[in-house]
């Protein structure tokens, strides 16, 4: 049967806002458009290059207005089939979108297009003296747009964040073809920080304002040869734990080794299973030193059987070569790779890696273990030929395993690649039927006509897979029988207000909220009583904390344990203190959230690992989201190790409630609260 002709119809618009040579139809743009790095394949109906960001809005305009589905798509190196087009319909391709519009060093920030590359923005910024921090191995190639769509990290992410945390503001396409700039902070909930990583699916970024850093004055970097992984995991987080950050530090085994090195002289001992990169940085040289001697001596403790500082760039470049190179150096071994992302809680990665090794054995494939060691995030690259069908089963389920396995050692199936379509069925395995639903309703907020890039994320009817992991041992948020008594009789007295239609005042321990600002008619819900002693993870530098608890008793709890929490003077409850987002750089530091919808549903949202990109950011969207979206029972949080340091007082910013819903805040509203129970002052008229 053939496909309705959609194009046609649109062709004439679509050519006088691009010009005729960028409408393309033709068969050989078609199949080129049809696949990116990932397996998945599928045909567009058009393809429409773009040679101005002013562009992007009205041609979306015109695609919502025919019903065409359309995705953006730049470099087309995600590693999850984001970029497949799988209702058809146009490719964006905004490849040519690539200026850097401004560099501004007093600011610390740069403008720049969707299309910029990676390295080209390193390259650009380093007579500045100054540096942007996301650094994937696909640098040379993917682009600013794509590392946003997916939040990428790279080695530099340990220390400076991943690609969320470095982006101050978006210019966005809405799917309804409206332009938008969006900054975490805007007042009310974080619309900007669910833009990152959401892969296309809620809008088209056509410019970002990046945070820009200074280049450290001193970096030393060093390799370190163990005989076994299990060692070379046992020192990652001894060094973690001693409170030393590393700006990198990434793991290879033997098999990525030996594909990395070939042909070229081994550096490293005989009986070599696996090797640490490890990069200090810092404005003091001494202090870089000293770390570095701590590090030496980590490692030695833990079985370490080379030690080596990289004398020179040369020496430095070198090694990077071998763990950048190492996944094209495994791609030469066979026609396919599959890359699997799967993240665990640091301390469990000598499981995760041991049951990686098991699981790539049980299926007789061959995989070089690559990671992010310092995040917990592990990249098996599995080498396959994909015309042997009963080789890609294999690879398959091999790859499915490897993501439950995360799963069960608490931790997530993506840290940075993306779901896509190809990890969607997984996402029935990570998540419950209420978060998916709470996704699925982000998503209508955003896109109601579900038109930006269909399908994806979220699992959809095809995706059933009944055979979750078995979680027993893992690490999972407390779930409705671990809550605090009290947490449990908050929950259940929210589902007894949503049965009668009670309207909710959800008060903390009143720091901001006055009186005054309480509509009339809404019944306060006491959440001070949610303050049970913090839980503290000693070696995964986490702790969760009831809402009611006070920071200044949350930190007093921390700093007992000998942990701190880089957050400034302030004062009120850590469920106060997240909804309002007084301070909103206090997202950087939230890994998860337990919310009670307005039905009264507990929703476990993040987790503990410190990289997480399965599904929508929904942890950070409420940041600012004022009561009104949900109640808060419990954060974790990611500390640091060692004492607080002295803080200086914050200067809160003077009407931070002074909230002015926009079209998308309201649509969110409708979706997660229709009957407007909570705080229904945030939102008079939804
Ligand atoms: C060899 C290799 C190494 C890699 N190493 C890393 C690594 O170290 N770390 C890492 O994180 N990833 C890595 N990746 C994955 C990949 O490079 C990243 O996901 C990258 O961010 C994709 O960028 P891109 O320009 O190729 O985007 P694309 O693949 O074209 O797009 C990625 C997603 O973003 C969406 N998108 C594109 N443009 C926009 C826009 N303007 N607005 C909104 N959404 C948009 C797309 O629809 C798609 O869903 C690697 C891939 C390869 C092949």
């Amino acid at each position: 049967m053939f496909k309705k002709d959609r194009i046609s119809a649109i062709r004439p618009e679509l050519e006088a806002l691009v010009g005729a040579e960028n409408v393309r139809t033709d068969e050989g743009e078609i199949l080129m458009y049809s696949y990116d790095a990932g397996m998945a394949r599928a045909r567009p109906e058009v393809v429409i290059n773009f040679t101005a960001t002013g562009q992007v809005a009205p041609v979306v305009k015109i695609l919502f207005r025919a019903g065409i589905p359309f995705l953006p798509r730049l470099a087309g190196t995600n590693l999850s089939g984001g970029t497949i087009p799988l209702k058809g319909g146009a490719i964006l391709n905004l490849s040519r979108l690539k200026k850097i519009r401004q560099i501004d060093t007093a600011a610390g920030l740069a403008l720049v297009e969707p299309g910029v590359v990676n390295l080209e923005l390193q390259k650009a910024l380093e007579p500045f003296g100054y540096f942007y921090a996301p650094d994937p191995a696909s640098q040379k190639v993917s682009t600013i747009g794509g590392n946003i769509g997916e939040n990428a990290g790279g080695p530099l992410c340990l220390k400076y964040g991943v690609t969320a945390d470095n982006v101050e503001k978006l210019e966005v396409v809405t799917p309804e073809g409206e332009v938008r700039t969006l900054s975490y902070r805007d007042q009310g909930p974080d619309l900007m920080s669910v833009m990152i990583g959401s892969e296309g699916t809620l809008g088209i970024v056509t410019h970002a304002w990046l945070k820009i850093l200074p280049l450290p004055a001193h970096i030393k970097t060093a390799s370190a040869a163990f005989p076994s992984l299990d060692s070379a995991m046992r020192a990652v987080t001894r060094i973690i734990s001693a409170g030393i950050l590393p700006r990198a530090l990434e793991a290879m085994d033997k098999v990525s080794m030996d594909a990395a090195l070939s042909g070229k002289a081994n550096p490293f001992p005989a009986g070599t299973e696996a090797v640490l990169i490890i990069e200090l940085d810092g404005a003091d040289a001494v202090r870089v030193k000293t770390e570095l001697e701590t590090v030496h001596k980590i490692c030695s403790d833990n079985g370490c059987e080379a030690f080596k500082v990289a004398g020179d760039e040369g020496e430095r470049a070198l090694l990077w070569q071998a763990r950048k190179g190492a996944y094209p150096a495994m791609a030469r071994l066979a026609p396919d790779v599959l890359v699997e992302d799967g993240v665990v809680p640091r301390p469990r990665l000598p499981e995760a890696l041991r049951e990686t090794r098991e699981i790539i054995s049980k299926y007789k494939l061959t995989a070089g273990l690559l990671f992010h060691a310092g995040d917990g995030n592990l990249h098996p690259n599995v080498i396959f030929d994909r015309r042997d069908i009963e080789e890609v089963k294999r690879v398959k389920k091999a790859g499915y395993e490897m993501l439950k396995s995360c799963i069960r050692l608490g931790g997530t199936i993506s840290g940075e690649h993306g779901i896509g379509v190809e990890k969607r069925v997984a996402m029935n395995w990570l998540y419950g039927k209420g978060e998916l639903a709470f996704f699925h309703s982000m998503k209508r907020a955003f896109d109601p006509a579900g038109l930006a890039n269909p399908d994806k994320i979220l699992p959809v009817a095809s995706d059933r897979s009944p055979s979750k992991p078995d979680l027993a041992g893992a690490f999972v948020f407390p779930g409705k029988s671990g809550l605090s008594p009290e947490a449990r009789g908050v929950i259940d007295e929210i589902r007894l207000r949503a049965a009668s239609g009670t309207r909710t005042a959800v008060t903390g321990l009143g720091t901001r909220l006055k009186p005054a600002r309480i509509m009339e008619g809404a019944k306060p819900l006491d959440l001070a009583q949610l303050a049970g002693r913090a839980e503290i993870d000693r070696e995964n530098l986490t702790a969760r904390a009831e809402a009611g608890l006070s920071l200044e008793e949350f930190r007093r709890q921390l700093g007992e344990a000998g942990f701190s929490l880089d957050l400034p003077e302030l004062k009120g409850s850590v469920g106060g203190l997240i909804a309002s987002k007084v301070c909103p750089g206090i997202r950087g530091l939230l890994l998860g959230l337990e919310v009670a919808t307005a039905s009264g549903e507990l929703l476990e949202l993040g987790g503990k690992t410190v990289k997480n990109v399965a599904g929508y950011d929904a942890v950070r969207l409420f940041c600012g989201s004022l009561g009104a979206y949900g109640v808060i029972i419990s954060a974790t949080f990611a500390l640091s190790a060692g004492k607080d340091r002295e803080r200086a007082p914050f200067a809160e910013p003077a009407g931070w409630d002074d909230f002015e819903p926009g079209d998308i805040h309201r649509r969110l509203k409708k979706e997660f609260d229709p009957q407007n129970l909570l705080n229904p002052w945030v939102y008079r008229n939804i």
